[in-house]
């Protein structure tokens, strides 16, 4: 099985309501698809959502990396030598970690389809069915409880709130969403680097002590700030999530070598694809950590191939996959069912996705 073309173009998804962090707020979701087609007439697909302010891939960049470097390193590849396959994509430049895990994916999918095996069966997993949280915007804090009964409304047990803009109203913002949701209901925050170190701690503190039962924090700090992320990790109640301070399995392996995080998010467009995400969850067993699979603001081809991850590695115990849940519509044929919270994973070989509509072409290499 050789790869006889790779064309990349443009989906664009609306979302349900905008979404809003610390950092940005979206409208829809605007993402790079990629298909690869090999010469037994096999398709595969990835896909890369550009998040500048995270990642520093704009849709420009993701084309352009493909175009002139990834796309070339691997046209005519024999499939039968995947691993060499996935090192190219790896090699082919440095950064770009989201147009490497564009067809990283889309690499594992068309592997899957030769082997005629589910991607996540071919991982070793057993697992067929993850949960999902749902992410609540910043907003005023009536606004935002007002979106987390929604949500539980909608069969969420899991909310993930996003903090950090005007830390003053974080406690507040959460004492709001606590009341407004049944007792069982699990609160996650992410504070998207919003917070110094020592702001970090008297608010998480604070919230504990109000009897809050916040689960865990993302990212309090500067992604830069290892010293600082130690520093609330070591001092917070609430235990402390790394995200925009690990992109590479190198960033993993500094990050719970220095005991700087309790767990580790991984997210295929940080890490470079499947495979470097797979090096992420070794490492992490070997620490001792947990894992949360997240997602980028993406659509359904990305967050299946994360499924697929999520299922094969017991290591990863978190789902944040709401990426398919906020968007209106779906445009995509076969992968993951995704129903509300819950994700079904698809039996079919590879990662399942059979078509992509919609595809604005914008180019290919053949
Ligand atoms: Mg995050």
């Amino acid at each position: 099985m050789k790869i006889t073309s790779i064309e990349w173009g443009r989906i664009s998804i609306p979302l349900r309501t905008p979404f809003k962090t610390a950092l940005r707020t979206v409208a829809s979701v605007e993402d790079i698809i990629v298909k690869l087609t090999a010469d037994t007439g096999e398709t595969a697909f990835g896909e890369a959502p550009p998040t500048g302010v995270i990642t520093g891939d704009t849709s420009e960049a993701i084309c352009g990396a493909i175009e002139h470097h990834i796309a070339p390193a691997i046209l005519g590849w024999d499939m039968d030598d995947f691993q060499g396959a996935t090192q190219r994509v790896q090699s082919a430049l440095v950064h770009n970690t989201s147009a490497k895990a564009a067809v990283d994916m889309a690499l594992w999918d068309l592997y899957g389809k030769k082997l005629k095996t589910p991607v996540f069966r071919l991982l070793g997993g057993g697992k067929t069915h993850i949960m999902t949280d749902i992410t609540v915007s910043v907003n005023p804090p009536e606004v935002m409880a007002r979106d987390a009964e929604i949500a539980v409304q909608r069969g969420f047990d899991c909310i993930k709130v996003k903090v950090g803009v005007n830390p003053a109203l974080d406690v507040a913002r959460l004492a709001a969403i606590r009341a407004a949701v049944p007792a069982e209901t699990v609160l996650r925050i992410d504070a998207n680097q919003a917070w110094t170190p020592k702001e970090a701690v008297r608010i998480l503190n604070g919230m504990q002590e109000k009897g809050l039962d916040i689960e865990l924090v993302e990212q309090p700090v500067k992604a830069h700030d290892l010293d600082g992320l130690k520093y609330v990790t070591e001092r917070s109640f609430v235990p402390v999530l790394a995200d925009e301070s690990v992109f590479s399995p190198m960033d993993a392996m500094n990050i719970l070598q220095m005991g700087a995080a309790d767990l580790v998010n991984i997210k295929l467009m940080k890490c470079g694809g499947i495979t470097n995400a797979l090096k992420i969850t070794t490492l992490a067993e070997l620490y001792g950590a947990e894992c949360m699979i997240g997602c980028m603001l993406e659509g359904p081809v990305a967050v299946n191939a994360a499924a697929h991850l999520a299922c094969a590695r017991g290591v990863i115990t978190k789902f944040d996959l709401d990426g398919p849940m906020l968007c209106a519509g779906n445009p995509v044929h076969g992968g993951s069912r995704f129903e509300s919270k819950d994700i079904y994973m698809c039996e079919d070989a590879g990662l399942g996705v059979s078509a992509v509509d919609g595809i604005v072409p914008l180019g290919a290499l053949a």
